[in-house]
């Protein structure tokens, strides 16, 4: 239970939440969560509800399902954003509750070709830098992967 009470991700949502089965949640990272959201249009994060430390400590049906979601929102970002590539990342060293990183990566991204991580964080200047036409870029991915989950 100690675990639970200092989990960020047992005590928050960790973003805008696009899809909840009630196993799990993908969530929109959002600049308020993560500094790097800004910076990396499309990151999203496919959470277990519940607190969760390993891959293994799931049952099989369970991970199966888990990484289905994973690829099905893999998907619906390369369909919409078209990056260079997708980093799928699940380290829980920070957070030791299982959840996987989904994150499109662009060759004029703040840290490519390295992992996201590599950069230090620059206050807020992606959301300074955001205009209408990329708020609506995004609400055209986030729907997408909503749509990915519901089929
Ligand atoms: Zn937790």
């Amino acid at each position: 239970v100690a675990d639970h009470q200092d989990c960020p991700l047992c005590r928050d949502l960790g973003g805008a939440v696009l899809f909840d089965d009630g196993r799990l949640r993908v969530v929109r990272v959002l600049p308020a969560d993560d500094i790097d959201a800004a910076r990396f249009p499309g990151f999203c994060r496919v959470i277990w509800n519940a607190h969760v430390k390993e891959m293994t400590d799931l049952a099989h049906g369970d991970r199966v399902h888990l990484m289905d979601v994973v690829f099905r929102v893999e998907a619906a970002l390369r369909d919409t954003l078209n990056p260079v590539k997708i980093n799928l990342a699940s380290l829980g060293n920070m957070t030791p509750h299982v959840h996987w990183h989904v994150i499109p990566r662009y060759a004029a991204d703040p840290a490519y070709p390295k992992p996201i991580w590599a950069v230090p964080a620059v206050p807020q200047l992606g959301t300074l830098q955001r205009d209408m036409s990329q708020e609506n870029d995004m609400l055209a991915w986030s729907r997408a992967v909503t749509a990915a989950l519901q089929r």
